[in-house]
């Protein structure tokens, strides 16, 4: 142990022993409330994460020096399925997942026989979480950390679940939580629907909507997902792959051609799907079907690119208007030697004559023709350039373009108008139905398994879009200090697309929702104004308060002032005078003053943080500033984990010194900017 070392471990030992960061209600000085997110505890943590707690260490002790009484709490954050996740995985023996923990524990115990008397306790997620939570705080005190450790908690305490409960009945009463059928992320193998947590890859997937065209088939429809159903006038052909496995299913009773691989996507999107018959894509090429406008014979062609996997496999031509299809159109034009095995003439497909629907300044009739022979291609496999042009007409036809007079009665309409009338002239006959898929591929979930979309009855989603929300949020943006500015245009264009956010789900750790027991409230909901419970935790542990006496009419009284202590006490049995020094620790803490984290939380955590502290306390409690501080990288490169290239934090004041680490990081770089270890 270095000389450094041993002042440190000095002076931590007697900081404890005064207990100088156990901060009581003063009302001789002013106060500050500084917050920075509880980790979560599944594992060791890293330098990665040790930039920010350090950051708001350092804050704490500058307002500190300043004459502030500094409140600088932390608790941990265990809720939803990872932890459960990993337990399940060493439960059943899986060598990675048994590996992965192993190399966290031996960071804290010395021989291989002690890391697996630990591991052999890992059985259910609550006691490995706990037993992280344990040790990340001891990691904290070794670094120096000023915490408060009195108000310590998990989110998986019967206590904290309380305050949850209550706040949820808040949302309730507000009307900001909603039921109803719902996409997510699925997993089929788990059976559950996934969130960012649980992902290998693709972790910033969303949903894409399709709209599903009927067109009319023999006794029933070929059905072709698209995002632009405005171009069904535009159809030349129907692509099919020869090769693949399609089916004739009954669909919520109607009869349907998709691929074999899109009937287990239907079921997992709520349909009721019953195969009659499967056969390859060659059986109905040379086969014609009916348009959606006037009813004309439209021919089925084979098209090898179509992939059985996505969307529905059946896919409608268009190409005046999309590159694919106009050099797929061209191929066959050029050879169509393949077209004699399904009895197609070559004379017919040079029949095909392409349709231009849409004008467009600055493109001639056709405009997909324009974008290939720009760009050269030659062929259908220069996707790259393929998705270039593609990207490239539907935006200029999205904004330029206008219906010409072949398109009925939507004929001279803008198309960023008329989309959504096609779609709902559509309905009325009924020829549209939703299909969804992930907006990237792959995307895969911690079980190794595809991720695909699911719609849930009865999902419990927050509508971020109610009456009066947004508006005061932006609000209390607006009245809010962001550290360094540069972030706030971040802030506003999450506020802009926030709308419906499921909130809770079948397991995991965490709270049940009060009104639906079967639900779990999720990670990134049961998050966003615990700082208030910081201010009274150490009251519930001090007194052993029972979850049972943690009524609304408590949460009710303590947080917004409603009631009177006498009543309160005589429904929760808690001690009058108890419950008025809860009350005043409270109002003298709060609001948060500063709230400090990383930039990936601004679009999930410290918005909800924000959106749920203006939809359950009065003004003067909303947060008063938010910094942030950016990432750091190891020698350039990302750290992570599964890199290896990371330091946990227990081996810092051993290796570096907790105060040389505290001043580097401090000195490195701007908070606005990455931090490089090197
Ligand atoms: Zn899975």
């Amino acid at each position: 142990m270095s000389e450094f070392a041993k002042i440190e471990k000095k002076w931590q030992k007697r900081w404890a022993k005064d207990k100088i960061f156990e901060a009581d209600p003063d009302s001789k000085r002013k106060k500050f409330f500084l917050t920075v997110p509880y980790p979560y505890v599944n594992g060791a943590l890293h330098i990665g994460h040790g930039r920010t707690y350090t950051v708001g260490d350092l804050i704490a002790r500058y307002k500190r020096m300043q004459g502030y009484n500094v409140l600088y709490p932390m608790a941990s954050h265990m809720t939803g399925t990872p932890v459960q996740g990993m337990v399940d995985r060493v439960l059943a023996g899986d060598p990675d997942a048994n590996e992965m923990y192993k190399r966290d524990l031996r960071l804290y115990f010395d021989t291989e026989e002690k890391v697996n008397a630990q591991l052999a306790k890992f059985k259910d997620a609550m006691t490995t979480a706990s037993f992280f939570a344990k040790v990340i705080s001891q990691d904290f005190s070794a670094l120096g950390y000023s915490i408060d450790w009195r108000r310590k908690f998990t989110t998986g305490d019967k206590t904290y679940n309380k305050f949850v409960e209550w706040q949820f009945q808040k949302f309730m009463e507000k009307g900001y939580i909603k039921q109803g059928n719902y996409p997510l992320l699925y997993c089929p193998q788990d059976g559950n629907p996934v969130g960012e947590d649980d992902l290998l890859e693709g972790g910033s997937a969303k949903i894409k909507e399709f709209t599903a065209i009927k067109w009319p088939f023999e006794d029933g429809f070929l059905v072709a997902a698209t995002l632009r159903p405005e171009t069904i006038f535009g159809v030349t052909n129907m692509w099919i792959n020869p090769k693949a496995k399609y089916v004739w299913a009954k669909v919520d009773g109607e009869k349907w051609i998709v691929s074999k691989a899109a009937t287990e996507k239907l079921k997992l999107q709520a349909k009721e799907v019953e195969i009659i018959e499967t056969f390859p894509g060659s059986k109905i090429i040379g086969k014609s079907f009916k348009s959606i406008h006037d009813g004309h014979e439209i021919p089925i062609l084979p098209a090898e690119f179509v992939d059985p996997n996505n969307a529905t496999g059946v896919v409608y031509s268009v190409p005046g208007h999309a590159p694919f299809d106009y050099i797929a159109l061209r191929d066959l034009w050029e050879d169509p030697s393949d077209l004699a095995q399904y009895g197609i003439s070559p004379e017919d497909v040079r029949g095909i004559e392409i349709i231009g629907m849409i004008d467009m300044k600055g493109y001639s009739k056709f405009p997909a023709k324009d974008a290939v022979e720009n760009r050269d291609i030659k062929a259908q496999t220069e996707s790259e350039k393929l998705e270039n042009a593609t990207q490239e007409i539907y935006k200029a036809e999205f904004y330029d373009g206008v219906m010409k007079d072949n398109c009925a009665q939507f004929s001279g309409r803008a198309i960023k108008e008329v989309k959504e009338d096609v779609v709902e002239w559509m309905k009325t006959i009924n020829r549209v139905d939703i299909f969804y898929e992930p907006d990237q591929r792959p995307v895969i979930c911690r079980c190794g398994a595809n991720v695909e979309v699911g719609v849930f009855a009865g999902q419990w989603f927050l509508d971020y879009t109610s009456p009066g929300w947004k508006e005061a949020s932006r609000k209390a943006l607006e009245n809010m200090e962001i550290k360094p500015d540069i972030f706030r245009n971040l802030f506003e264009s999450t506020f802009d697309w926030l709308a419906q956010r499921p909130c809770a789900r079948r397991r995991g750790i965490g709270t049940r929702l009060p009104f639906d027991p079967d639900w779990i409230i999720e990670s990134l909901s049961d998050s966003t104004i615990y700082m208030a419970y910081y201010t009274i935790a150490h009251h519930i542990t001090d007194n052993k308060l029972k979850p049972k006496q943690l009524s609304y009419k408590f949460f009710d009284y303590v947080f917004l002032g409603k009631g009177t202590p006498a009543k309160v006490s005589k429904s929760t049995e808690i001690d009058v005078n108890l419950l008025k020094s809860i009350r005043s620790e409270f109002m003298y803490w709060y609001p948060n003053d500063q709230r400090h984290t990383a930039p990936s939380h601004i679009s999930n955590h410290l918005s909800f943080a924000i959106f749920h502290h203006v939809a359950i306390f009065p003004e003067k409690y909303w947060i008063q500033l938010i910094s942030i501080n950016e990432h750091m990288n190891m020698e350039g490169k990302r750290m992570s984990k599964s890199k290896g290239n990371v330091i946990p934090l227990v081996e810092i004041p051993e290796k570096y010194g907790a105060d040389v680490f505290r001043m580097y990081v401090i000195s490195a770089a701007e908070p606005g900017t990455m931090m490089d270890w090197r």
